[in-house]
This record gives structure tokens, sequence and C-alpha cells, in this order.
């Protein structure tokens, strides 16, 4: 044995919402902008992309869209 005798497990998980259904990096929490030596750079901060089109999704994009919410109530989508 290497001194470890269990891992305790977390998991992140954040629901995204994006208004009106208009999914797109400019609208997700995880896009972020930085200036570096005069140049901003606009990333990802879930999978470090860098993101040129905000009113796309990144191409490595990992959220998974589950329901929606009208008025007060979320609905969850079926599982195909
Ligand atoms: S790629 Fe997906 S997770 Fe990343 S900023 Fe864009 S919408 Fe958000």
């Amino acid at each position: 044995m290497n001194g470890v005798s269990f891992y305790l497990v977390g998991i992140d998980e954040r629901k995204v919402f994006f208004q009106n259904g208009k999914v797109c990096c400019r609208e997700c929490p995880y896009c972020k902008s930085k200036t570096v030596n005069g140049h901003l750079r606009i990333l990802c901060i879930r999978t470090y992309e860098p993101l040129m089109e905000l009113d796309k999704l990144g191409a490595d994009c990992p959220l998974s869209f589950t329901g929606e919410i009208v008025g007060k109530k979320e609905q969850k989508w079926e599982s195909p």
C-alpha cells in the first residue's frame, strides 16, 4: 500500500441557464476573458478552449441539455 486507504469522491455539477433558449458561449458563466500582453483572450474555463464565435457553442462544449424552465417550473426532457 502507498498509504492511501480511500478516496472521497466529489462531483462538480452546475446548471447553466440560457434565456429564451439562446444557447451560446456569450451567455455562459464558463466563458471568461483576460487581457494578456494587450491581447484579449476569451476561453471556456471548462475545456480551456479559446472561443472565437461567442454566439455559438465551443467545439468541445461539455454541456448537455436536460430540460427547460417555463415560469417557475423546471420540465425535464425525456431521455431518448
Ligand atoms: S463551450 Fe460550453 S461550457 Fe464552454 S463557455 Fe461555451 S457554452 Fe459554456
